[in-house]
């Protein structure tokens, strides 16, 4: 699979600058917390963002950048849980936890906060 993210925890620390705010439509303005550019993520009917990254993303693919990243531990935190970026191809441990794919070889998992 193509544009693989190798960082993942370079840029979950990255997503964790980010500002996450709710719009009325649903999606979500995320604000960098590096270069304070705003960008729009949607999560219906897959996350997708409007960043560089998200552009060189085919459509209908889940984009897995800092910003996706950030809704996404916006999303579990409001659910009372807290969610960790992992490569797909990590081995989990035995630990029965919620999996979500998430695309660009990353997944996530997530445990009660
Ligand atoms: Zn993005």
């Amino acid at each position: 699979m193509k544009n693989k993210i190798v960082n993942i925890p370079q840029v979950e620390s990255k997503a964790k600058t980010h500002s996450v705010i709710l719009m009325e439509d649903g999606s979500y303005q995320v604000q960098s917390g590096t270069t304070r550019n705003t960008y729009t993520v949607v999560v219906d009917p897959v996350i997708r963002c409007n960043c560089k990254w998200g552009q060189y993303t085919k459509s209908g693919i889940p984009t897995a950048c800092s910003h996706s990243q950030a809704v996404v531990a916006e999303i579990a935190s409001q659910s009372g849980y807290k969610a960790k970026a992992r490569s797909e191809e990590a081995p989990l441990s035995s630990l029965k936890r919620k999996v979500l794919p998430h695309g660009n070889g990353v997944v996530f998992t997530l445990r009660l906060a």
